[in-house]
């Protein structure tokens, strides 16, 4: 069923291969977990990340709107608009990244560093948005952006963040749920963040529909966990709508968290530097401060709560994000 759904979309290939799961043996014993990671940081385009997968349907529409230039909003540190830069790259688009104000007062590294830099070396070209906390007026600047492009010639195709839009990119959440169902099925919960909701969405949605009952807990990152609630029933909405799946099949399994979001949206709290640095001197891997590092604290919150058993079997996403460990590097490191 998911195949035969998803082939109603176009899709540009952008993954390199099936990302890994692996078990996390220290920090296994470590919580009394059977731990497991899916390393979705590890998808390949530019540094990796989940916006490869959900850019596999953007570009694909893009594509077949034989459009020349991508538009994209973001915050300063985005691994979205970076990743939108690198797979115009590849696909021989230019790309127009609008960087919102989301995060006050960050420094230096916040604003040039990061995914900022990776996003220049691209050959992005950027533009500012004041405000940080206004989706519609974000998608309306980069419309009107869009409009002078087309006054000009060209074709533009806008990757929106909206939530009145059709979210493409949750579709690749289901076929990144139906590639973990191959790699690994008998686990008793799986942990996503929850943003957009465009992975949690489709993550949980994809689950449903290979058969596989296991809760999954969405890690708020953005809004307070009855937002995001709200925001999960929109998208699964939408979703089941483009699939052609009966929404019941989900909408009592959304689970959102947000024990972890303090101190807000891109923010360091105690929480999130613990999670972040446990993971890297257990296992040697990186999270990133604004999403993977709050994931994973949630995990580790919802094992205190009991919420998560000792001895489940649990797997991880890893979204990545990493690149922004170098724009957070006044906030990361002691002085
Ligand atoms: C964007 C992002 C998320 C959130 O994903 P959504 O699909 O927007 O919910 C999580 N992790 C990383 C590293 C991201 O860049």
């Amino acid at each position: 069923m998911i195949d035969a759904a998803l082939s109603n979309y176009p899709r540009a290939r952008l993954m390199t291969s099936v990302t890994p799961v692996e078990r996390l043996e220290r920090l296994s014993d470590q919580l009394g977990l059977d731990l497991w990671i899916k390393r979705d940081d590890l998808t390949g385009l530019s540094f990796g990340g989940n916006k490869t997968r959900q850019l596999e349907f953007y570009m694909g529409e893009a594509l077949r709107q034989r459009a020349d230039t991508i538009l994209i909003t973001g915050a300063v540190q985005s691994n979205f608009v970076r990743t939108a830069a690198a797979a115009a790259a590849k696909l021989g688009m230019s790309s127009v990244l609008q960087l919102e104000d989301r995060v006050a007062n960050m420094g230096e590294y916040y604003h040039r560093s990061g995914n900022v830099l990776l996003a220049q070396l691209l050959g992005a070209e950027h533009i500012g948005y004041p405000k940080g906390e206004d989706e519609a007026g974000a998608d309306g600047a980069l419309h009107e952006r869009a409009e002078d492009l087309v006054a000009m010639g060209r074709k533009p195709y806008v990757i929106h963040l909206g939530i009145d839009h059709p979210p493409l990119g949750a579709l690749g959440y289901v076929a990144g749920a139906a590639e973990l169902h191959t790699q690994i099925s008998d686990f008793d919960a799986a942990v996503v963040p929850s943003g957009s909701g465009a992975t949690h969405g489709g993550f949980l949605a994809g689950l449903r529909l290979v058969g596989q009952t296991a809760p999954v807990y969405g890690i708020c990152v953005r809004r307070d966990q009855n937002q995001q609630h709200a925001r999960l029933q929109n998208v699964l909405g939408r979703l089941a709508t483009m699939m052609g799946f009966d929404p019941a099949l989900v909408m009592e399994d959304i689970c959102t968290w947000d024990g972890a979001l303090a101190p807000g949206y891109g923010r360091i709290g105690r929480a999130t530097r613990e999670a972040l640095t446990l993971m890297a001197r257990s296992e040697g891997i990186f999270l990133d401060p604004v999403y993977s590092a709050k994931t994973f604290a949630g995990l580790l919150g919802l094992v205190e709560q009991g919420a998560i058993e000792k001895g489940q079997k649990v797997v991880l996403l890893h979204t990545g994000g990493q690149p922004a460990l170098f724009g957070y590097q006044d906030e990361l490191q002691p002085s």
